[in-house]
């Protein structure tokens, strides 16, 4: 018999992709982790299931507690996945300003969703402080604080690298990965460091995030802005501290949306845009470093996410980016 005992126990072990259409005009294995394949659609579920074992272990978190945390994104929804597995209550602060598509999908999955301003970070109304203040106001109930949570690393440090590790049978020259919290980078360039440390572990980064600058000069510096969601940063965060970097490469817009698109009409895979960061990168690097390589990105969640924006002719036209050949 082969029965998963619960939602949480279908977490990860997700297929690692050989993406054929780049591989075969680079020369290089280059794959994607599925994380799309998760119950709750993204790579987020990792991070979301650690934090709350975490919490429960240290004993912050009781039958019929809360989790609470601001974000519109994969965490909140694979938070409130999990939430309902496990019978806790869900709190989720989102800033007014996000699509309503996400609002309405946390509402159907039984989130509380509160809506504040979308105000700066030194605003007490800024909606991560909301959550932070909820979680202290209300009783057992914690903070799920997925930027500076190291259990959100732990996740990928304990199963994302691994996997990773196992599926290749060691045989992995460069890893590469865009970061948000930077979980699921740090997790799993630690792991595969130790691993063997000649493994590269490279960052791809959007437009707007200052990631690049800060490897490349040592200061942390943004140009420009992305229409990706989920990925890029001005601060190093608790999660990718001390992580090991060996190099960044910033992809724009333009090629992560022509990435996606290639990826749908050659590869069968729909995916969403920061995948086209991701896989964008990895194929630039793969250009770098010759044929005969094998590099591992990640497949964070599917396209479906994200069907009236970059997959929405008239709003990519908006964005300036259509006209695009695919
Ligand atoms: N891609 C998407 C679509 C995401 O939602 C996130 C998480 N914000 C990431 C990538 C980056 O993951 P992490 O937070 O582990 O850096």
């Amino acid at each position: 018999m082969d029965i998963k005992k619960d939602l949480i126990n279908t977490i990860g072990n997700t297929p690692l992709i050989r993406i054929k259409s780049y591989s075969e005009e680079t020369g290089c294995n280059i794959l994607g982790k599925a994380e799309f394949l998760n119950p709750g659609g993204s790579v987020k579920d990792r991070a979301a299931s650690y934090i709350i074992k975490n919490a429960e272990e240290k004993g912050l978190l009781k039958p019929g507690g809360t989790v609470v945390e601001g974000t519109a994104g994969n965490t909140g929804i694979g938070l409130a996945h999990i939430c309902n597995a496990k019978g806790y209550k869900c709190i989720i602060v989102v800033p007014e300003t996000q699509s309503q598509e996400k609002i309405d999908l946390l509402k159907i999955l039984g989130a509380d969703v509160r809506l504040v301003p979308a105000v700066p970070y030194k605003n007490p109304e800024n909606y991560v402080k909301v959550s932070s203040r909820l979680a202290k106001e209300i009783d057992n109930a914690v903070w799920a604080n997925q930027f500076d949570n190291l259990a959100n690393r732990e996740a990928h440090y304990k199963t994302t690298g691994p996997e990773i590790w196992n599926q290749t049978d060691g045989k992995i020259d460069a890893w590469i990965s865009a970061t948000g919290t930077g979980g699921t980078y740090a997790g799993t360039a630690l792991f595969l460091k130790e691993q063997n440390p000649k493994i590269k572990c490279i960052i791809a980064d959007p437009m707007g995030s200052g990631l690049y600058s800060y490897v490349k000069t040592g200061e942390i510096k943004s140009e420009g802005n992305s229409i990706t969601e989920g990925i890029g940063n001005s601060r190093i965060t608790a999660n990718m501290q001390g992580a090991p970097i060996d190099d960044a490469i910033q992809i724009n817009d333009h090629t992560a949306i022509q990435v996606i698109n290639q990826l749908l009409s050659h590869d069968g895979l729909f995916m969403g845009g920061s995948v086209g960061i991701n896989v964008g990168a990895a194929v630039a690097l793969a250009k770098k470093l010759g044929p005969g390589h094998t590099i591992v990105t990640v497949l964070c969640d599917g396209g479906a996410r994200y069907q009236s924006r970059i997959y929405n002719k008239k709003w990519l036209k908006e964005k300036g980016l259509l006209n695009i050949e695919c």
